[in-house]
């Protein structure tokens, strides 16, 4: 009888209990006018398409934070403020870059493209030219010291991925760059094919943007290979003529900051507040381009101004109701120019690495059909954590039920979508992550990607399903478990 009385006096204290500490998730402060209002703001032309490395990424950066603050987070950068910076190193060619075939002197640009980033002096090499020879063919001539004139070709090479007239020259020269090194060629002369052609000016805005690191990733002069982009109109000058070539390359490396925007609304519970869970954006794009239907600045609403006013959006929910465990919102810079701002973050966290218990990044979350969405990292090989994955597709059903479509985590999935966004930097260091996308469209990294083309309600319900696992994640009694074995090479 006793006992019986204890025991219903615990069941009733420990229902209370955790009656009061566990509320329902509260999606009133979440609006879709807001989310609107806040992506036609972010993506408007006024922020010039808010380039990685530029005086607009800033400008971009610091109109966030005023709206981190209205939206009630504390700050939780450097300093006490909310930004966390870094360097980039920028590597680009130099003006005085010359290139001289036979008697033929080339214009910068106009007439050749260096696609090498190395600095490098050429005197009177011997041209030797190999039509559209394969790698393996090239294996077979003796090379050394020579310059190699292939003609650009797409064997061997996927078509059908995104920004193909953006990617095609990198894959043509990653084809090769394995036999360039072995062969110890003195450089490269690729002659361009129609699409090359055609894709000239593309060409010359993103190498003319030369390469950027940070500390410890891709910062040092790589010794590579010169490599020469020509106009196709001179494959027969090169091809009928035994000819030397003279070069100067010229790069200079200079520093140049970028930034993270970090705020957090802190939690409820005494022990777990010192945990976070992590909510994660880009403020930055990819700036002003060749014109495209009359428009060149590249506005970047759903990549990512999308999930920028979903982190806003979810803070506001949170300051109304905080969680357990605090939550940690970070915005990061220079995602385009491969993630170096959340590889800047997730190796120099600005809580301690273990306090972060999951990241749950979007990108490009405004598109395609209303009831269908993708969730990356939730199947192998790229799942990091299963209670995560189970919190996310619990609270899928719970809210927005989305038809989830798997196929991008497929490791032979020809886009490699897993590591292209911020998440992945943190999946490498141990930490259980979760990528949210609506995924690519046509208008991706173009000058079309602007506010009016985002379908608010599919925002919304993203926001919403976003917000429902970081929901369940930060109350939950135990946090995420990353699972062992979990290996990124890539
Ligand atoms: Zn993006």
């Amino acid at each position: 009888m006793k006992s019986s009385v204890i025991t219903f006096v615990f069941v009733v204290v420990f229902i209370a209990l955790n009656a009061q500490e566990i509320k329902p998730p509260l999606l009133a402060p979440i609006k879709k006018e807001d989310l609107k209002r806040d992506v036609f703001n972010l993506a408007d032309d006024h922020f010039l398409g808010r380039e990685a490395g530029t005086i607009d990424e800033f400008r971009g950066a610091v109109w966030l934070v005023e709206r981190m603050k209205e939206a009630g987070m504390k700050p939780a950068g450097e300093d006490g403020t909310f930004y966390q910076f870094f360097d980039l190193y920028m590597r680009r060619i130099m003006p005085n870059t010359w290139l001289k075939i036979g008697d033929k002197k080339l214009q910068l640009w106009k007439d050749f493209i260096p696609a090498s980033l190395s600095p490098a002096r050429l005197n009177n090499k011997e041209i030797v030219y190999v039509g559209k020879a394969s790698p393996e063919e090239l294996q077979k001539l003796e090379l050394k010291d020579k310059i190699v004139a292939i003609e650009a070709n797409l064997d061997g090479i996927a078509t059908n991925i995104s920004l193909f007239n953006k990617r095609f020259y990198y894959l043509i020269e990653d084809r090769y760059s394995e036999v360039f090194k072995e062969k110890k060629v003195a450089g490269v002369i690729f002659i361009a094919n129609d699409l090359y052609e055609d894709s000239w000016d593309v060409m010359i805005h993103q190498t003319k943007r030369g390469r950027t690191g940070i500390k410890d990733f891709r910062n040092k002069i790589i010794k590579d290979v010169p490599i020469f982009w020509l106009h196709k109109g001179e494959l027969d000058f090169i091809k009928n003529n035994n000819l030397a070539l003279d070069a100067e390359i010229g790069v200079q490396l200079f520093k140049y900051p970028s930034v993270n925007l970090i705020g957090k609304i802190e939690g409820t519970d005494p022990e777990l507040k010192k945990e976070y869970v992590l909510f994660s954006s880009h403020h930055d794009h990819v700036g002003v381009r060749e014109t495209v239907k009359g428009d060149s600045i590249i506005n970047g609403a759903d990549d990512n101004a999308s999930m920028c006013a979903t982190v806003l959006a979810i803070a506001r929910s949170f300051k109304k109701q905080p969680a357990r465990r605090s939550a940690l919102f970070v915005i990061h810079g220079a995602e385009e120019l491969s993630m170096l701002g959340s590889r800047w973050h997730a190796w120099n966290p600005v809580v301690p690495k273990e306090s972060i218990v999951c990241v749950l990044n979007g990108d490009l979350i405004g598109r395609n059909a209303i009831d269908s969405a993708a969730l990356l990292g939730a199947w192998g090989p790229h799942r990091t954590s299963d209670d995560l994955v189970e919190a996310a597709l619990e609270a899928n059903e719970e809210g927005p039920n989305f038809k989830i479509d798997k196929s991008w985590d497929d490791p032979n999935h020809i886009e490699f979508f897993f590591f292209r966004s911020d998440h992945a930097p943190y999946a490498r260091v141990g930490i259980p992550v979760l990528f949210y996308t609506s995924l690519l469209h046509d208008e991706y990294h173009t000058p079309m990607d602007n506010p009016d083309r985002i379908n608010y309600d599919k925002l919304y319900k993203m926001t919403e399903w976003i917000y429902r696992t970081g929901w369940k994640v930060a109350n939950a009694a135990k946090r995420p478990k990353y699972l062992e074995g979990v290996k990124f090479e890539k």
